[in-house]
């Protein structure tokens, strides 16, 4: 059972279970005294988890649904979500194809790319999205099943459906804090690297009642990733709630939002000395972070706790299974 499902009884809100909530809660006294971790890695089973893996609890299903058994998604070539469509994917029956952009390559890359190799993706890669944009038909039509396409999601699963898995996150957090676990965040830090995890969080924040703000360190710049694009993408996910027959009435506005991107870097994969340094330190705190996405976030926590008068929450939202190369 969902905190969604126990929210809107009612609506037709397909779903398989992937990973145990709620994930963890508990202060990073390093990082200062207000400063609290929610531990996203620890969402999936022993191939891998992360934030991905509450987005796929809702595509899975609704690709069950649009009878399609093949997901056509899009991504960088170290991509965590094309990971994780391919391995959860299969094991409900579906296959996962990958058109994937040339990013750089760094031992991080390198782990991703031969974890990707044995999870029975197939995989196509291109040096530019726009190259990718121009084979993307082709390869549609090359894995269609009849005349069915394959289910097409956007980078990083982030559709309406997909953003589902960061609404009951929302909600998930507003429950630990009324169970005492945790204090009401000031505001909750996430990295932006397709709007989904951001995007969901504002709406299940709001519809739970807290007032906690949405940072979103922007760490992508392969496309436009705003505060105009974030709301835009929350707002479509309580338009799809609502024609699941969801009684929801919450409006998102882009003031709701602060999203910088500031500690993006050079570009898109690109690790920052900042970014390096905040991986490096939360080693002691027993987190195993990545330069792309966590270390940006977790460096700008670094400067947003002494400036933040209540508790600031940050999600580890990567979800590393096995050994790691990366050091
Ligand atoms: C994809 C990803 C993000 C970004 O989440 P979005 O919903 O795509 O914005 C953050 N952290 C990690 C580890 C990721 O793989």
């Amino acid at each position: 059972m969902t905190f969604l499902h126990d929210r809107f009884p009612g609506a037709d809100l397909p779903h398989v279970p992937l990973g145990a909530r709620p994930t963890p809660v508990r202060r990073l006294e390093s990082w200062g005294s207000n400063v609290w971790l929610k531990d996203e890695s620890a969402f999936g089973d022993g191939h891998w988890g992360g934030n991905k893996v509450r987005k796929l609890e809702w595509i899975i299903p609704e690709a069950h649904r649009r009878g399609r058994r093949t997901l056509f998604t899009v991504g960088g070539i170290g991509t965590h979500w094309g990971l994780a469509a391919a391995l959860y994917g299969r094991e409900h029956g579906l296959r996962t194809v990958l058109g994937l952009v040339d990013q750089p390559v760094d031992d991080h890359v390198r782990d991703q790319l031969a974890r990707l190799g044995a999870s029975g993706a197939l995989v196509h890669r291109y040096p530019s999205v726009g190259r990718l944009k121009l084979a993307a038909p082709g390869l549609l039509l090359r894995y269609r099943e009849g005349l069915r396409l394959p289910y097409y999601l956007p980078a990083g699963g982030s559709s309406p459906v997909g953003t589902l898995g960061y609404v009951d996150a929302g909600l998930e957090i507003a429950d630990q804090v009324r169970s005492g676990m945790l204090p009401e965040p000031a505001v909750v830090v996430t990295p932006v690297g397709s709007a989904g995890t951001a995007a969901g969080l504002m709406v299940g924040l709001q519809l739970a009642g807290l007032a906690t703000r949405v940072v979103g360190i922007v760490v992508n710049d392969s496309f436009r990733l705003d505060a105009e694009v974030v709301t835009r993408l929350a707002n479509a996910t309580v338009d799809l709630l609502r024609r699941r027959n969801a009684e929801i009435d919450v409006v998102l506005h882009e003031s709701d939002l602060d999203a910088t991107d500031d500690y993006l870097g050079s570009t898109y994969g690109a690790s920052t000395p900042e970014g390096l340094a905040a991986l490096e330190a939360a080693r002691a705190d027993g987190l195993e972070l990545e330069p792309v996405y966590t270390a940006k976030a977790f460096a700008a926590v670094r400067d947003i706790a002494p400036r933040t008068a209540g508790p600031v929450l940050v999600l580890n939202t990567h979800g590393p299974r096995g050994p790691q190369a990366f050091s």
